[in-house]
C-alpha cells in the first residue's frame, strides 16, 4: 500500500483545519479518524508549510503540539504582499505579489487538491498564456522558434529530462547543445530546480520527475495571496505558533527533550519535529545532542541549497507581450513570469526568480541588480525596459521589490536540489529520525518527487506525522 493510501486509511492528512463550518460540505469525507492517546507533547520547529501540516495532523489526532518559529510571520518560504496594504507606492499590481512560492504544480497534487477543496480561484497558466523563449537576444514563442535546429534540440533535451538515464551535471549532459541555447536551457532546468546547470545533478532531477504522479497543470491563485491561503488552511494550529523563537539547541539525552532558543529560553518536549530549511541544518545553526545520523550528514553533502532572489517590477507598458506567461532564457532574469496575465487589469508586472551562482552575483550588487536586469531586457526589447519601468513620480527612481532569500537569516537560500551524485535515497536519509525522539521534515526531505516545492514540503509534513504517530501506536 502506498504512503498516501495508508495515511488516508489511518485518517491522517485530513485535519481539523478542514472542519470550518462553511466548508464542511466540501470536506465531509475527510474525517480525521480516531484520536491517538498520548500523554507527551510534540514541539514542531518551523512554521512553514511542512511544519504547519505536521502540527495540523497531530492536533487532529488529539496530540498536544506547539510550534516554534524563528521569524515574525507564519509561512516560511510562502510570503505574499497584499495589494491594498503592502504594495502602496511600490507596485501597481492589482493581484497578490508573491515573494516565494508562486506556482502550484499539478491540479491534483496535495496543494492543488487543497485549492480545489476550498474552492480557491485559480488560473491554469498554460491555458491562459503562451511562454516565450529568448535566443540571440530575440524573444519568440516555441512555435515560431521550432524551425531553428538548435532550439528544437534544446527543447527535446528539456522535454526528455524525466527519461534521461545518464549521470553527472545537467551542463555535462547538455554539452552537445549549441552555445546559442545555453542560457535558455539553464533557465529552463538549472535555475528552475534551484541552482545552475553546472551544479544540478541530472539523475536526481530525472528520478524526481519520474516519481511525480500529478498532472502537468501549473496554477496561480487568481485573487488570494498564497500566504493567506496557507494560514487559512492551517487555521487550527495558528494559535499554537510561537513567533520570534529561534531554536539553537535540541538535547534529547535526558528523559525529556530540552529545546533551547536564542534568548536562552528552554522548552520541554517528549518528541520534536524539525522542519527548518536544509541550509540551516547544514550551517549547524541548531546543535543536536545526540548528533545528526551519519547517513544524514553524508547525504547533506549531496543535496544543495543555493542563493535565491525574487525581484518584482512594474512597467507602464507591457512590451513583452500581453499573452506571455513565462519568459525563458534571460541570464539575469532566468525565470521571468508575467504575473498579471489573466488576473490583473494592469498586466504590466514581471516576477523574476534568480537561483544559484547568478543570484550570489546579483545579491552582491544589492539594489544595483535592477540596472543589470533592465539592461538585459533593454537589449532584447530595444530600450523599452528602461523607458517604461515604473518610477517614483517625485524622485524618478525606479520602483522595485527585491526579496533576497539568501540573506534571510532563518532561510539562507532558495530550495534544495540534487548535486551530481544525489539520488532520492539521499532525501530519505535527510528525513531519518534520531531515535524515536527527533524527527525531520521540510521540502528537502521529500521523496515523492516534489522536493523544492510546496507539494514536497506538505508531503514531508504528512510523512513525518505518520512516522511520529507510529512510534506512539507501535
Ligand atoms: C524564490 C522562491 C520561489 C519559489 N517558487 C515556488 C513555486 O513557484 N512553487 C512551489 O511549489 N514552490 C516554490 N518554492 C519553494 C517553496 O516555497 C518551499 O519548498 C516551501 O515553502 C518550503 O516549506 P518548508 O516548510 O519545507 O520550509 P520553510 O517554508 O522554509 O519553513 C521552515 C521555517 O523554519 C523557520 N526556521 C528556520 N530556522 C529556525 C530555527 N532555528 N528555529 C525556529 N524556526 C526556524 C523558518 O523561519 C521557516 O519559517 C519557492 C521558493 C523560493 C525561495
Amino acid at each position: 500500500m502506498n504512503r498516501r493510501k495508508l495515511l488516508k486509511q489511518l485518517g491522517f492528512g485530513l485535519s481539523g483545519g478542514l472542519l470550518m463550518p462553511h466548508l464542511l460540505s466540501s470536506c465531509g469525507k475527510d474525517d480525521p479518524g480516531p484520536e491517538v492517546p498520548y500523554d507527551g507533547n510534540v514541539v514542531v520547529i518551523g512554521a512553514g508549510a511542512s511544519g504547519l501540516y505536521a502540527a495540523d495532523i497531530l492536533k487532529a489526532k488529539g496530540i498536544q503540539v506547539s510550534i516554534l518559529e524563528a521569524g515574525n510571520q507564519i509561512g516560511g518560504r510562502v510570503k505574499s504582499l497584499r495589494n491594498q496594504k503592502d504594495l502602496v507606492n511600490i507596485s501597481a499590481a492589482d493581484f497578490p505579489v508573491e515573494l516565494g512560492a508562486e506556482v502550484v504544480y499539478g491540479s491534483d497534487s496535495i496543494w492543488g487538491t487543497n485549492l480545489k477543496n476550498f474552492k480557491v480561484n485559480t488560473l491554469d497558466i498554460g491555458s491562459i498564456s503562451t511562454d516565450r523563449y529568448i535566443m540571440d537576444s530575440v524573444s519568440k514563442t516555441r512555435d515560431d522558434w521550432q524551425i531553428d535546429g538548435d532550439f528544437a534540440n534544446a527543447q527535446s533535451f528539456v522535454d526528455g529530462l524525466p527519461d534521461f538515464s545518464g549521470s553527472g551535471t545537467v551542463a555535462q549532459a547538455s554539452a552537445g547543445l549549441s552555445n546559442r541555447v545555453k542560457a535558455l536551457v539553464n533557465s529552463q532546468i538549472g535555475n528552475l530546480y534551484g541552482t545552475s546547470n553546472e551544479k544540478l545533478g541530472i539523475a536526481g532531477v530525472a528520478e524526481a520527475l519520474k516519481a511525480r504522479i500529478y498532472d502537468n497543470q501549473k496554477l496561480v491563485l487568481k485573487t488570494n495571496p498564497m500566504q493567506d491561503f496557507l494560514i487559512f488552511r492551517f487555521d487550527q494550529v495558528r494559535e499554537l505558533v510561537q513567533l520570534n523563537t529561534q531554536v539553537t539547541a535540541i538535547d534529547a539525552t535526558g528523559e525529556k527533550i530540552i529545546i533551547t532558543d536564542a534568548n536562552g529560553g528552554q522548552i520541554e518536549a517528549t518528541k520534536v519535529i524539525v522542519t527548518v530549511p536544509l541550509s540551516i541544518l547544514k550551517k549547524n545553526v541548531i546543535s543536536f545532542n545526540p548528533g545528526l545520523p551519519s547517513a544524514m550528514t553524508s547525504s547533506m553533502s549531496r543535496i544543495g541549497m543555493d542563493h535565491s532572489i525574487r525581484v518584482v517590477m512594474d512597467f507602464k507598458k507591457n512590451f513583452w507581450g500581453a499573452s506571455t506567461g513565462f519568459l525563458w532564457g534571460g541570464t539575469s532574469f532566468p525565470n521571468c513570469y508575467s504575473a498579471g496575465v489573466g488576473r490583473g487589469e494592469f498586466n504590466q508586472t514581471l516576477s523574476i526568480t534568480i537561483n544559484g551562482p547568478k543570484a550570489v552575483e546579483l545579491s552582491a550588487l544589492g539594489a544595483d541588480m535592477i540596472n543589470v536586469i533592465l539592461a538585459e531586457l533593454d537589449s532584447i526589447y530595444g530600450g523599452q525596459a528602461t523607458q517604461f519601468v515604473r518610477r517614483d513620480l517625485d524622485t524618478g527612481n525606479v520602483l522595485f521589490i527585491i526579496q533576497d532569500w539568501g540573506k534571510e537569516e532563518f532561510i539562507q537560500g532558495g530550495y534544495s536540489y540534487p548535486m551530481a551524485t544525489a539520488t532520492l535515497a539521499d532525501r530519505e536519509n535527510l528525513g531519518l529520525p534520531i531515535g524515536e525522539k527527533i524527527f525531520f521534515a521540510g521540502e528537502a526531505t521529500d521523496i515523492s518527487g516534489s522536493a523544492g516545492t510546496l507539494n514536497g514540503a506538505l508531503a514531508s509534513g504528512e510523512r513525518v506525522a505518520e512516522q511520529l504517530i507510529k512510534t506512539i501506536t507501535g
